[in-house]
């Protein structure tokens, strides 16, 4: 389903959305008529009154009308919380029914579940025009039954959240391990067996024996480093057998 965009002209603002807010659910609405969504939206944005909503739904789009961040005139409860909270979606075609109703409704529950997830609200912040004024409103969807379209939508969030956790099997689990493990390794062995580039960083119980292994030419580092100092470039583990051997040829001189 695309989500098409017409945005109501600023100068609208004061009759169709005068306030800003955070919306905290959505209210369902059927139009009561057989209109398309854009000749809905364009009907709702041309006319002066008060009269307003955030998106009509047909077959085969979503127009979205006004900002989210701004209330709607459509749950006749005044400056209530159906009004200034609510995100207003008029479901299309329902004054004869019949397939295209059907097809606007399935979007309808598509668009709803998208907001729910965007906003990480649940099924109870699904609410249908009725429970702010009274009025028979979402008329159709309640003919055919409001739980029937809240599990529409519990089926719809159900299917995006699915989509962007996909299950994985268990070859898949043990390979995600299996590169975590071997992260750790290389991590530990980095930290177990780091690279001296100085003299001053090799421990200084082995530097006496790596400064003579250094003159005698035995160690040549590899080129110039900072400073002009010769670069070590030797691990821990080689200093240790490097000085080893130099302690061991000393021991044999005296
Ligand atoms: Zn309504």
């Amino acid at each position: 389903m695309r989500i098409v965009e017409k945005s109501c002209p600023q100068e609208k603002y004061s009759a169709k959305c005068p306030y800003t807010r955070t919306p905290r659910f959505v209210v369902v609405h059927n139009t009561g008529n057989d209109a398309p969504a854009e000749n809905e939206a364009a009907y709702m944005q041309r006319r002066e009154e008060e009269v307003s909503f955030h998106f009509a739904v047909d077959e085969d789009k979503a127009v979205q009308c006004l900002p989210l961040d701004r209330n709607a005139w459509a749950s006749g409860d005044g400056r209530g919380p159906g009004n200034m909270y609510g995100i207003h979606v008029e479901i299309c075609r329902s004054l004869s029914g019949g397939e295209r109703f059907t097809k606007a409704e399935q979007n309808a529950a598509r668009l709803t579940a998208g907001l729910l997830k965007r906003y990480g609200w649940g099924p109870g912040q699904v609410k249908k025009h009725q429970d702010f004024d009274g009025k028979y409103c979402p008329h159709r969807t309640l003919d055919l039954g409001w739980q029937r379209f809240l599990n529409l939508v519990k089926a719809e969030l159900e299917r995006l959240n699915k989509k962007e956790e996909p299950k994985l099997t268990e070859a898949q689990v043990k390979e995600i391990a299996r590169k975590e493990a071997q992260a750790v390794f290389a991590g530990e062995f980095a930290r177990r067996n780091p690279t001296y580039d100085t003299l001053e960083q090799a421990p200084e119980y082995w530097r006496e024996e790596i400064r003579l292994l250094l003159d005698q030419g035995v160690l040549k580092g590899s080129g110039k480093g900072a400073g002009g100092a010769v670069r070590l470039d030797l691990t821990r583990s080689e200093a240790k057998a490097a000085v080893l051997v130099a302690r061991a040829l000393k021991s044999r001189e005296t």
